[in-house]
């Protein structure tokens, strides 16, 4: 058996007004078109690619990559002239392989392009209709997908990540490779949910969240039931078709659809208990003024680059500033500023930081480029750029000044510009979740604040539109709340 095998992951956040271009892909995260050349890559790396490699060299089935994009960070909607190259690179680079058994494809799910709403929808249709692939498609996901009809009518069996923050990126490689092989085909229901879910309210490892995961894994003990899947969506998509979703792939209808109603009956129950974290700048000003243990970590949630903001507030530099004199141990900032390194490069003497355009003065301790492998337990292997970088020290506070964001947060950004996040009193991260892969340490060392950016989880600030208005928490819930949908 032939199995062809792509990955491609991107994440729209449709409030970030910024069109992404390919340069996203290239050369800021990895774009690679040749088998040899991804195989290569997937050898070095926790990935998704990797995990489905591996697993499939073990049987009697070859392997055929032939397509990665992978975004060095999420954002807006991908340019119209971004999503024409990507499908018609993809088109080309799977026909070069053809004919296949199998189509291996891991995809994010929650991308958007100018004028698409649902990318990977329409490329899995373009793959059936367009290219007439007629074989078995196993298709992988984010679980911050907005999973749509569209993407599970062309596809014959699904699965996602299991993980936030997430880290099995390469488990969820294997689990797609072990969908190759099975025979039985299976139906999929998927049962949306009105509501959209801070993400706080979503980690894998506690509270009602991993009980939903645990329910999940014990369902699938079932016979009738192949794979169960939870998708808190990706919520910054002011889009028609937003929802949380579960998705259940089943030997037998009546199993699928009772499965998948009953854990969204479940998760949506638990609506009144869904917590943002956030805390107001008093308290953590007074956490901070307790002795140095492990950094705490300022998580800028509403300005998070790993969920499509463009990382340009400059909200915890204002509220520190002050006290830059008194804090009892080093803090670690960042902001995205392309004009600020531009300008420093050249030797301007007064710049003003961020989105605030604050004036801020201070002594230059690193000129150079900001280029990193993380370290901790999310993209292992996989390396990152945010450009060049200047860190400028003024009392406690060295900030970080980059000229882009990124898709991580791992304290090997801060320790390629010669800092080290682990003798700081405080790290900043903008990041919701994610920082507690890359730091390895639990939700407890979060100082979670709000503020500009397009990722707020106070979902109310948001200029959300049209039946986006009709989503938890944005209004009260409808009476008859879970739409059931079923492919043919
Ligand atoms: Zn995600």
């Amino acid at each position: 058996m032939k199995v062809a095998l792509a990955q491609f992951i991107y994440e729209s956040n449709t409030f970030n007004s910024q069109e992404a271009d390919l340069s996203c892909f290239d050369p800021r995260g990895i774009w690679l078109t040749e088998p040899a050349a991804i195989r290569e890559w997937a050898s070095s790396n926790r990935s998704q690619m990797s995990g489905s490699l591996d697993d499939l060299a073990a049987t009697d089935c070859s392997t055929e990559p032939f397509f990665v994009a992978v975004c060095g960070t999420p954002g807006g909607r991908l340019s119209r002239d971004c999503y024409d190259h990507i499908r018609t690179t993809l088109a080309e680079s799977l026909q070069r392989v053809l004919p296949a058994d199998v189509l291996v494809l891991h995809f994010h799910g929650a991308v958007c392009a100018v004028g698409q709403d649902d990318v990977e929808g329409e490329l899995l249709e373009m793959i059936r209709t367009e290219l007439g692939f007629r074989g078995r498609i196993v298709l992988s996901l984010d679980l911050h997908a907005n999973v749509t009809a569209r993407m599970l009518q062309q596809v014959d069996v699904s699965t996602a990540y299991r993980t936030f923050p997430h880290q099995d990126f390469y488990e969820t490689g294997q689990r797609a490779a072990q969908l190759c092989l099975e025979s039985r085909s299976t139906v999929r229901t998927i049962a949306k949910i009105p509501a959209i879910i801070p993400p706080t309210a979503t980690d894998h490892r506690t509270g009602r969240f991993a009980a939903m995961l645990a329910a999940a894994r014990e369902l699938e003990s079932n016979p009738d039931i192949v794979d169960v899947s939870l998708f808190p969506v990706q919520p910054w998509l002011d889009i028609d078709d937003l929802a949380t979703r579960v998705v259940v792939n089943a030997v037998s209808p009546e199993a699928g659809a009772a499965t998948a109603q009953q854990l969204a009956e479940h998760w949506f129950a638990q609506r009144h208990d869904w917590d943002t974290g956030l805390i107001e700048w008093p308290e953590i000003l007074s956490t901070l003024a307790s002795p140095i243990g492990k950094p705490w970590l300022l998580v800028d949630t509403a300005d998070a680059t790993t969920g499509g903001s463009d990382g340009t507030s400059a909200e915890a530099i204002e509220q520190l500033w002050l006290y830059r004199e008194t804090l009892p141990g080093p803090v670690l900032l960042w902001v995205v500023d392309p004009e600020v390194v531009q300008g420093i490069k050249i030797g301007a003497s007064t710049v003003q930081f961020g989105l605030q355009k604050i004036s801020i003065s201070g002594e230059i301790i690193f000129n150079g480029e900001c280029r990193f492998t993380p370290r901790g337990q999310a993209y292992q292997g996989q390396e990152f750029s945010c450009g060049h970088a200047i860190v400028l020290r003024a009392g406690s506070l060295h900030i970080a000044v980059t000229e882009q964001g990124c898709l991580c947060a791992d304290p090997a950004f801060y320790e390629c510009l010669d800092l080290d996040p682990s003798s700081a009193l405080a790290v900043q991260v903008k990041s919701h979740m994610g920082w507690q892969a890359g730091y390895e340490v639990g939700p407890e060392r979060g100082l979670r604040f709000d503020g500009p950016g397009c990722t707020s989880v106070n979902f109310a600030r948001l200029p959300f539109t049209g039946s986006r208005r009709d989503l938890f928490p944005l209004s009260a819930s409808s009476p008859n709340p879970i739409e059931l949908w079923q492919s043919t």
